[in-house]
């Protein structure tokens, strides 16, 4: 009852590009992918996340590119390309959501790409929604600043509860119940998000009730925690990383070989893109401008939502604290990739790594796509950062949808983290059971 007082009805104009077609939003990290389709939902969009990856995603992919873009780009074609072979689709009614941004490597080419390549197999009538903050959002028109808060609302929760799977599964006495749980958690956040709520504030309480619910569901899920297990940090390219498809389950299956893995979340790149956006202004002489204003406007309330989420899981997080400011994992990449110098996740994962060594992590291990520059990078300079780290396990897997004999490296790698686990110099601190 309350709730429906706090509601509103929103619709797009028929006049928006969006009007009486479908948005995909493709499923870089399953969670964020449906927490953002409810979030286009609110704003009245009629909006999905697109089905898992298989493989006829690497089939069209393959199929639709040449052979030199990244990983990545290839399985997000294979699956723009599944919607829009299935029969009875009319493409004048897809959209597709894509993240975009710029940068020192390939990914500012996706989106060109994609329209380009649609366009030469006759599919021009497909929407590409590609919004960014230097277009000011402005494919949301009047809704554009509920957009962004909501978005950015969507992704420090999904990314709690990714964090609370990773955290329950490895420890789970009924197995699949952590999995479970994270379903139905997923299914809630969800309802909550595509709700159009009368204001920031109404929204704010409404998802913090639902994550009180999803925390209790956690803390009461049986678990028999086992210190042995190495904790391993996961770094690397933002797509690979998250998305399980094209990593063939790499963090499961590193859980069924003995370890436990916290992973560089989504939040981590928005807080990057923000700083980095703060040095170009500083470079360009515009510290002092409107540009600037408006983007210490959008971090403050960046920063007081990420707090009113995620303080309601400081016991559960206990140890598994993320940097309190991007500037605290980036200070750690100084002696190897200065920030003010690089650019792009190579600078975000050399930090996290040594950041994640502080913390008392087991090994490090660096996941991406097969030819990425980031990659290629950080492969050069994890050495130095081990030495520089009491020697910790630092290991790239790249992945490019062909097969390898990933258990086996993943065992050979735990073996090294087990030893290292003995003799680390800092200690993991593990929270203590909350009910
Ligand atoms: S980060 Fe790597 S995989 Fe991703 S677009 Fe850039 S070069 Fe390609």
């Amino acid at each position: 009852m309350l709730l429906d007082r706090l509601t509103v009805s929103r619709r797009v104009p028929s006049s928006h590009p969006l009007a009486g077609k479908k948005t995909w939003v493709p499923r870089m990290v399953t969670g964020g992918a449906r927490a953002m389709a409810a979030v286009l939902r609110s704003l009245g969009i009629d909006a999905e996340a697109i089905p898992p990856s298989d493989a006829e995603t690497l089939e069209l992919g393959g199929r639709h590119t040449g052979g030199e873009e990244c990983y990545p780009l290839r399985l997000t074609v294979g699956d723009f390309m599944k919607i829009l072979e299935k029969p009875g689709t009319d493409p004048g009614k897809v959209a597709f959501f894509m993240a975009t941004g710029q940068g020192p490597c390939r990914f500012g080419q996706y989106v060109p790409y994609v329209r380009s390549m649609l366009a030469s197999l006759g599919f021009s009538g497909v929407t590409i929604l590609a919004p960014t903050c230097e277009t000011g959002y402005s494919d949301f028109g009047e809704t554009s600043s509920l957009y962004v808060r909501s978005a950015w609302r969507a992704i420090v929760s999904s990314d709690i509860l990714s964090k609370l799977l990773l955290k329950t599964r490895p420890y789970e006495t009924v197995r699949g119940s952590a999995d479970q749980a994270y379903e139905q958690s997923l299914d809630e956040l969800c309802r909550t998000l595509e709700v159009s709520y009368e204001s920031n504030h109404a929204q704010m309480e409404a998802l913090q009730h639902c994550l009180l619910r999803i925390r209790n569901r956690f803390r009461t899920l049986e678990i028999e925690y086992d210190p042995g297990r190495p904790l391993i940090g996961v770094v690397g390219e933002i797509f690979c990383r998250l998305n399980t498809f094209s990593n063939d389950e790499l963090v499961r299956r590193l859980e069924e070989s003995g370890a436990e893995v916290w992973l560089n979340d989504l939040a981590e790149w928005i807080w990057y893109v923000n700083d980095d956006q703060f040095r170009k202004l500083r470079l360009h002489g515009k510290r002092f401008s409107l540009d600037a204003l408006g983007a210490h406007v959008r971090n403050h309330f960046q920063h007081k939502d990420e707090h009113e989420l995620a303080s309601l899981f400081r016991e559960d997080f206990c140890g598994y604290e993320e940097p309190a400011d991007i500037s605290e994992a980036l200070a750690f990449a100084e002696p190897y990739l200065p920030p003010l110098g690089a650019n792009g996740e190579m600078v975000v994962n050399l930090g996290k790594s040594v950041y994640f060594a502080r913390k008392g992590v087991d090994g490090v291990i660096d996941i991406s796509p097969f030819t990425c520059m980031n990659g290629i990078i950080c492969e050069a300079l994890y050495p130095r950062v081990s030495r520089d780290n009491a020697g910790i396990p630092i290991r790239n897997f790249y992945f490019d949808g062909s097969q390898s004999d990933l258990d086996r490296d993943i065992g050979i790698f735990l073996e090294l983290a087990r030893s290292y686990k003995r003799k680390k110099p800092w200690p993991h601190t593990r929270p203590l059971p909350v009910l």
